[in-house]
């Protein structure tokens, strides 16, 4: 079997005035997370591992943060191209992974959406994408409520007669 695995991680610090975007659900919140584009760390610790399943390096090389056309970047919106990549390579997205690290809000209730918004731009279905929200229990940036982080695997396999865009 022709098969790719890849591992994403990030991290983004939590400040004042900025929305709390998290796989593309704006979530109410007092602190938000900042970044050049949208700052969707969960989206960005994807797109990382798909990247690295295709060995193509991470997301700065494909969106540059100096580059002000991703300034404020709609996060899902760069999940789509990095998967028409993957597809145009002919690899396609078995399932996906992933662990979002935050001590506050509550984000359970809104996983279900998280997941339903990746997987339309992945294009698969749902239930191929995991998403697990912990806290940190009080330790370190994310338990301090300085930051949120994201890791995040993806498994492709190679199959280019079903890798039509969805
Ligand atoms: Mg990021």
């Amino acid at each position: 079997m022709n098969l790719r695995i890849g591992h994403g991680y990030d991290i983004h610090r939590l400040v004042e005035g900025r929305p709390l975007i998290l796989g593309g659900v704006t979530i109410d919140h007092h602190l938000g997370l900042e970044g050049h584009s949208d700052a969707d760390v969960l989206v960005h610790a994807l797109m990382d591992a798909l990247l690295g399943a295709l060995a193509l390096g991470d997301i700065g090389r494909y969106f540059p943060p100096d580059n002000p056309h991703w300034r404020g970047a709609n996060s899902l919106v760069l999940l789509r191209q990095v998967a028409a990549l993957a597809r145009e390579k002919g690899w396609r997205v078995v399932n996906v992974d992933t662990v979002l690290v935050a001590e506050r809000p509550r984000l359970q209730p809104h996983v279900p959406a998280m997941a339903a918004n990746m997987a339309t731009h992945l294009g698969i279905p749902s239930d191929r994408v995991g998403v697990k929200a912990t806290t940190n229990e009080k330790l370190g940036p994310e338990g301090r409520e300085e930051g949120m982080s994201c890791s995040a695997v993806v498994l492709l396999v190679h199959d280019p007669d079903r890798c039509h865009d969805p």
